[in-house]
C-alpha cells in the first residue's frame, strides 16, 4: 500500500519531552517505521518548523519524511497552526501531484482538516481518509476550561473531521464513548492503541545509579495536566509514613536542566517543593534523549502518572516494557494499559494521599514490585508491540479501502435514481 500520514506539528524527527512534543511524535515514527517494515511504502508530510530543514529526508527502506512549507519555518505553538492548514493541504496535494496515495492517516484534528482538503484537492475517485485524533477537544475543555488554548474553531472543526473521515482510530477504550459523545458513527470507529519499542525498552541493561535509597519517577512533557505536582505533594505524606530516603526525579520539559529556569511549570514545580520543604528530594532532569529513558526508567522502585486525563500515555507501556510498576491515575487510556493490582496501581485522579499510599504500598514490599514489573513486562511485550500495533492499523487501513469502494461503486447508481 502506498500511505501518507499528516502530522502537522508533531514530526517523527523532533527531540521530545517540549511542550508540543511527546507521545503523537513517538507513535507517528514508530507506525510508519513498523508499517514501512511490512512492506508499504510512507510518506509522513509535517509541517517546515525550521529553515534548516531539507524538503524530503530518506529515513529508511520505504519511508520518508516531507517537510512542507506552512507558515513561519521555525516552532508554532500547535494551538496557532490553525491558519496553515490551508497551504499544508495544498502542499501535500502538490507531493502528490498525479499519483496520490492508497490512504492517508491524519493525526490529531488539524492534520484531519490537511488530509480531507488534499484527499479533494487531488479529485477523481478521492483518498480515503482515515484519522486518529490522539486528543480530543471535547475531553480537554472538560478538564482546562478557560485555560484550554485551543483555538475556539476545534470546537466545530473537530467533530466535523470525525463525521467526514472514512475510518477513524481510537487508541482506547474510553476514546471510543468520548467519540459516540461527539456524534460519531461507532460503526466507523477501530481500535488501534500506541504501541512501545520492545528493543529499546527492556527489563534488562544498565539502571543509572539513584542518589537515595528509593526513586519514584515522573517522565512527561511538563504542563499542568499531567499532574506533577500531585506527585511531588505525596513525598510529605510518604514521609510521614517513615519513606523519607526517597528521590522523586521529573524528567521532560523544553530543553535540558540549564533550561528549566526558563520553563514556567519547571518553575511553578520547584517552589511548590520549597514550600513543602521537599526540594532536596525533588530533581529536576529537564528534556531527555530517548535512547536514555530505558537506563532511567529501570533506576526507579516505580513510575507515577498521574494525569488529569491521559488520550493515551506511552510512557506507562515504557515502563512496563523495562519491568517497572506504574502508579497510575485511573483515566483515558491508562485504565487500558495498566491493569489494576497486576502491572500496577490505580490511584483516583487528582489525589495526592491516594498516590502516597499506593508507592508507599509497593516500596514496602519488594515482593509485590517485582510481581508487578513482571507482569508489566509480559502485558507490553504480549499486547503492545509497534508490529502488532501496525497489524491493526493496516486492518483499519482495509476496511477504510473496503468501505470506499462500497460507497463509490453506490454513488453512480444514487445519482441515476436522483
Ligand atoms: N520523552 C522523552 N524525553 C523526555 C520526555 C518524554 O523521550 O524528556 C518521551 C517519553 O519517553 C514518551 C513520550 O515522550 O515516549 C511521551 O509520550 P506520552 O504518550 O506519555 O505523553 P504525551 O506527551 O503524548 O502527552
Amino acid at each position: 500500500m502506498r500511505i501518507s500520514m499528516v502530522s502537522e506539528h508533531a514530526s517523527p524527527l523532533a527531540a521530545l519531552g517540549g511542550v508540543d512534543a511527546g507521545g503523537q511524535n513517538v507513535h507517528v515514527a514508530a507506525l510508519s517505521t513498523a508499517l514501512a517494515r511490512m512492506g508499504h511504502h510512507v510518506t509522513v508530510y509535517t509541517r517546515k518548523d525550521d529553515a534548516a530543514l531539507p524538503p524530503r529526508v530518506a529515513i529508511q527502506p520505504r519511508l520518508d519524511v516531507v517537510h512542507v512549507a506552512a507558515g513561519p519555518a521555525r516552532h508554532v505553538p500547535k494551538d496557532k497552526l490553525l491558519p496553515y492548514m490551508d497551504r499544508l493541504a495544498e502542499g501535500i496535494a502538490e507531493d502528490w501531484g498525479a499519483r496520490p496515495p492508497d490512504i492517508v492517516h491524519a493525526h490529531f484534528w488539524m492534520s484531519g482538516l490537511a488530509a480531507l482538503d488534499a484527499a479533494r484537492r487531488s479529485g477523481g475517485a478521492g483518498v480515503p481518509v482515515v484519522q486518529t485524533f490522539h486528543a480530543l477537544g471535547t475531553v480537554k475543555r472538560r478538564h482546562q476550561g478557560s485555560d484550554d488554548t485551543s483555538p475556539p474553531q476545534r470546537r466545530w472543526l473537530e467533530p466535523a473531521v470525525g463525521r467526514a473521515a472514512d475510518r477513524i482510530i481510537a487508541t482506547c477504550s474510553d476514546e471510543v464513548f468520548e467519540l459516540k459523545a461527539m456524534g460519531i458513527d461507532t460503526a466507523k470507529i477501530s481500535i488501534a492503541p500506541c504501541g512501545v519499542d520492545l528493543d529499546l525498552f527492556a527489563g534488562f541493561g544498565a539502571a543509572e545509579p539513584r542518589p537515595r535509597n528509593h526513586r519514584i519517577l515522573s517522565v512527561g512533557r511538563l504542563v499542568p495536566r499531567k499532574g506533577v505536582d500531585l506527585v511531588i505533594r505525596a513525598l510529605p505524606l510518604l514521609r510521614e509514613a517513615g519513606f523519607d530516603d526517597v528521590e522523586l526525579l521529573i524528567v521532560g520539559g523544553g530543553g535540558g536542566a540549564a533550561a528549566l529556569g526558563a520553563d514556567p511549570e519547571a518553575r511553578r514545580l520547584s517552589e511548590l517543593a520549597v514550600e513543602l520543604g521537599v526540594d532536596h528530594q525533588v530533581t529536576l532532569r529537564g528534556q531527555v534523549p530517548r535512547e536514555d529513558m530505558p537506563g532511567i526508567l529501570r533506576s526507579a522502585d516505580v513510575v507515577v502518572c498521574a494525569p488529569w486525563y491521559e488520550p493515551f500515555g506511552i510512557v506507562p507501556l515504557e515502563a512496563m516494557a523495562c519491568g517497572v510498576p506504574v502508579v497510575a491515575a485511573a483515566v483515558g487510556g491508562l485504565t487500558d494499559t495498566v491493569v489494576d493490582r497486576a502491572t500496577g496501581l490505580h490511584v483516583p485522579p487528582r489525589d495526592p494521599a491516594a498516590i502516597a499510599v499506593a508507592v508507599a504500598e509497593i516500596l514496602s514490599d519488594p515482593e509485590l514490585r517485582s510481581e508487578l514489573g513482571r507482569a508489566g513486562r509480559q502485558r507490553a511485550r504480549s499486547r503492545y508491540s509497534w508490529d502488532r500495533v501496525a497489524a491493526e492499523t493496516e486492518k483499519a487501513y482495509r476496511r477504510a479501502l473496503a468501505d470506499g469502494a462500497v460507497s463509490r461503486r453506490m454513488e453512480p447508481a444514487e445519482g441515476a435514481a436522483l
